[in-house]
């Protein structure tokens, strides 16, 4: 827990979201600034800044989060596939320092790299 982390004030529920699931571990909810017709998130409770401050202590949750992924992108309409994202660190891009699983599809998904 973290006491200015917005992502743990969603968590502890005092900053409202849109939730698609919720258990002992996990959150998710639909991101306020979609880049594509869905796009959520999967946030562990536990406060963890990135992907830079994981151990093997985080296995089992990880591995938890990525299982959840194809899960609630389906229930969410996404079957014929969906993006994840995961920005890690400054040099990652990444803006919102609560580790959190993007999941992104809908519409037309660009390839991320152009082949010419
Ligand atoms: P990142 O760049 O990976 O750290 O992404 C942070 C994401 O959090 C962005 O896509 C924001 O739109 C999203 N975000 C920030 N505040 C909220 C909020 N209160 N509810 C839902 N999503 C949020
Ligand atoms: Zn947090």
């Amino acid at each position: 827990m973290s006491g200015d982390c917005i992502f743990c004030k969603i968590t502890r529920g005092e900053i409202p979201c849109k939730k698609i699931y919720e258990d002992a571990e996990v959150l998710a909810f639909h991101d306020i600034n979609p880049v594509a017709p869905v796009h959520f998130m999967l946030v562990p409770k536990q406060h963890i800044e990135s992907l830079l401050d994981v151990g093997d202590a985080h296995a089992a949750l990880l591995g938890k989060l990525l299982l959840l992924a194809p899960k609630l992108a389906r229930e969410q309409g996404l079957e014929s596939g969906f993006r994840t994202v995961i920005n890690s660190g400054r040099g990652g891009g990444q803006e919102v320092f609560h580790l959190h699983v993007h999941v992104i599809g809908g519409g037309n998904i660009p390839p991320m790299v152009k082949r010419s």
